[in-house]
């Protein structure tokens, strides 16, 4: 499939209005990596760590963790690559961790929340991605973070790292961003002041639907029930776009609705210029956004809204019918 869209590859995602959009890729495992190349991603939007822990028999140690980092920041070459820490709880559970069993591990102890709780392994991994680096640019996002403290817990453990590698002479990474990951529907009503600590938000898509809709994303009974392209939705994305704005951060999502072209053009359209998915979306997303105008699809949208509909599809559809995909 990716050969069918190699001529536009090392083109950008450019629409018709003239708006260009960032096209990254998912990643999560060396293995991933090469994709880079082949999909014209500009980058890894969503380096999800959890799954160096997942596939094995025991913790992962820092000098094998700062290994695997510093790996894979020589196979993208320069570009920049979001690395987001642990997620663990809720669908990916470690085999060798001890965790009480929940009745509803989605809202449960995971992510941030086992980080900030026990600290041990997120300093160990925080230490490893500073070795990683070693002196390049370095983009580290904590998940499922619910209120702006616990992002300011984590960006302090991050900071406090980094005095520690000074201290023992270490070299430091050239840059550091520290973003958060949007996938709660409180962080969106965070302070204003959240919006400005943070370096950049990607928006998760998958989990921040989930409890928007409070539908499970694992559940097949209503998991498809609800979608990015319900008004309610997309008046939610709308007031994340309007916040990151006016505070001047940069905003993605990452998400798998980013990989589909038809949400993915209505993200584009309400003010999202940065998605992140799998390589093989890559292809299909972009082809459809370099054949589309913005800025007419962000008028069919507002004024499909304003009609009182539930879900924007069928409207966005018949506009699509139209075009020249
Ligand atoms: C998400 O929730 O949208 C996301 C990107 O993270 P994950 O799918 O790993 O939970
Ligand atoms: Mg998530």
């Amino acid at each position: 499939a990716q050969e069918r869209y190699a001529s536009i590859r090392d083109k950008p995602a450019v629409a018709k209005c003239g708006t260009t959009v960032s096209l990254h890729m998912n990643a999560g495992l060396m293995a991933d990596l090469p994709s880079l190349v082949g999909s014209g991603a500009e980058g890894v939007g969503l380096f999800r760590t959890e799954l160096q822990f997942l596939i094995r028999t025991r913790v992962p140690q820092r000098k094998e963790l700062a290994e695997i980092y510093s790996g894979v920041l020589n196979a993208a070459k320069g570009k920049r690559v979001v690395f987001r820490t642990l997620d663990i709880g809720s669908d990916k559970v470690l085999p060798y961790m001890k965790r009480v069993d929940e009745p509803n591990p989605a809202m449960g102890w995971r992510a941030i929340r086992v980080a900030l709780d026990r600290p041990g392994i997120m300093r160990m991994q925080l230490q490893a991605l500073l070795r990683g680096a070693k002196g390049r640019p370095l983009s580290v996002m904590f998940p499922f973070i619910a209120e702006f403290e616990e992002f300011q817990r984590g960006r302090q453990m991050l900071l406090d790292e980094v005095r520690r590698e000074r201290r023992l002479g270490h070299e430091l990474p050239a840059d550091l961003e520290i973003g958060a990951m949007l996938e709660t529907p409180a962080l969106a009503y965070a302070p204003r002041e959240f919006f400005e600590l943070t370096d950049f938000i990607s928006i998760g898509g998958n989990d921040l639907k989930q409890f928007f809709f409070a539908a499970d994303r694992e559940n097949e009974q209503v998991r498809r029930r609800y979608d990015v392209l319900n008004t309610s939705f997309l008046r939610f994305i709308n007031q994340i776009v309007q916040r990151c704005k006016d505070a001047g951060t940069e905003l993605s999502f990452c998400g798998e609705d980013a990989g589909r072209p038809v949400e993915a053009i209505c993200l584009a359209a309400l003010g999202i210029r940065t998605l992140s998915m799998r390589p093989a979306s890559i292809g299909p997303v972009k082809h459809v956004i370099r054949r589309v105008d913005l800025a007419e699809l962000a008028s069919v949208l507002k004024a499909e809204c304003e009609t009182g509909a539930t879900n924007v599809r069928a409207r966005v559809m018949d506009w699509l019918s139209r075009q020249d995909i």
